[in-house]
């Protein structure tokens, strides 16, 4: 019998849960887009953006997802024929790539595989072999595999070698849940979007994006007058932040979930991240000592603190997604990009994400139902997952 009735979790990377202050500050009638409120609100997010961001440099949203980011990114950063050095690890890596293939530039790609993070030394190589390359496009967290790449390590070496290319940087599952600092880190541009640590329905794209990059994208032949960020970041009328009527509802719930990542500082909310993947990894090492169960990312500073892919043996792990939502009221995620769609391999791979609005009893509730769908489903699996989880939550 069914125990899923009762309040639902979707755990899979996005769109994350989102909080019921965000969906009531939502839940009104239409703003004047003209004079009043609306204006300022607007004005208010862009300090709390940049402060999440880590930067004081300039920011943008656009009304689209985080494809619509990276092709903002991409076509206001990247020229015809230019070379943009891609360092993939995993499934969105290379998605970004391929925007900016489509519009003409040269991809220079280095892939890292499923199972790891960028490393210095193939870093170098792609950077030496490409000394003009307009940008490096990398993923802080690849939701995919759910790796995370170490951003300041990159930066250094691109310092070391010289190399003039624009660093160019995709946070949007990072943004809100992994420690990210734009401007100490030395990046030049960084996209995002609403729908995952930002707890804000799907349907804001963020661009982020510094001095240099301002000044490399002047010579841009790429930028159209909708994603031209100059037009946005300048912009003389309100209207033309969005380039014509702003996502209102959008801003007002984006306004509510700022509020919340305030009130609870972001010190506190890296924290939470960190603390929650840690319950996760803790059940994981447990869940591994016997069966086929196994985290994806081995090194625990390569991991994310958003979301973490996992795998069984095919079909199990989609045997045991199946029952947490249909017995436990959660719903994992699928494994994205670590084999072929619709393969019986693709059956051993799914993702439980941690991202956001999430707290100690909904990731324990999570890990639970996962422990008991095994044991009801026959899944050979290590037992202590929970004792194991619930001790890093109590010395978090
Ligand atoms: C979700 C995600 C994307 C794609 O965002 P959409 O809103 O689905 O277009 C790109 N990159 C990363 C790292 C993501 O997590």
């Amino acid at each position: 019998m069914s125990l899923a009735n009762g309040r639902r979790y979707l755990a899979t990377p996005g769109p994350s849960v989102m909080p019921d202050r965000v969906l009531n500050a939502m839940h009104r009638a239409a703003p004047n887009i003209y004079e009043g409120e609306m204006l300022q609100l607007t004005e208010s997010l862009w300090p709390d953006l940049k402060a999440l961001a880590g930067t004081r440099q300039h920011a943008t949203i656009y009304i689209g997802n985080g494809h619509a980011a990276w092709e903002a990114a991409n076509s206001n950063a990247l020229r015809r024929g230019d070379t943009a050095i891609v360092l993939a690890t995993g499934r969105f890596g290379h998605g970004w790539a391929e925007n900016a293939q489509q519009l003409g530039v040269e991809i220079a790609l280095t892939d890292f595989g499923t199972a790891a993070p960028i490393d210095l030394e193939r870093c170098e190589a792609a950077l030496r072999a490409q000394p003009n390359a307009r940008a490096v496009l990398v993923t802080h967290v690849d939701t995919a595999t759910t790796v995370r790449n170490n951003i300041k390590m990159l930066r250094r070496l691109m310092d070391d070698l010289n190399h003039p290319a624009l660093l160019m940087v995709d946070c949007i599952a990072s943004l809100g849940c992994d420690e990210f600092r734009m401007d100490d880190w030395g990046v030049d541009v960084m996209v995002a979007a609403s729908q995952k640590g930002v707890m804000t329905p799907p349907g804001l794209g963020f661009v982020f994006f510094s001095e240099k990059a301002r000044a490399v994208a002047k010579t841009s032949d790429r930028r159209s007058p909708y994603w031209n960020w100059d037009n946005r970041a300048d912009a003389e009328h309100f209207y033309m932040h969005f380039y014509g009527t702003a996502p209102t509802h959008h801003l007002f719930g984006l306004r509510e979930a700022l509020t919340m990542i305030t009130e609870e500082g972001l010190e506190a909310v890296f924290h939470r991240h960190r603390i929650l993947a840690q319950a996760v990894w803790a059940a994981g090492a447990a869940w591994s000592q016997e069966g086929a169960f196994a985290l994806n990312i081995q090194d625990p500073a390569a991991r994310s603190h958003a979301v973490t892919a996992m795998r069984l043996a095919a079909p199990d792990g989609t045997r045991l997604r199946r029952w947490c939502e249909d017995h436990g009221g959660l719903t994992l995620g699928v494994g994205l990009g670590m084999a072929p769609p619709g393969s019986p391999q693709a059956d051993a791979f799914f993702r439980l994400a941690h991202m956001g609005h999430v707290n100690a009893h909904m990731t324990l509730g999570a890990l639970a139902v996962m422990d008991a769908g095994m044991k009801a489903l026959g899944i050979a699996h290590g037992s202590g997952a929970l004792e194991a989880a619930t001790s890093a939550i109590a010395q978090g």
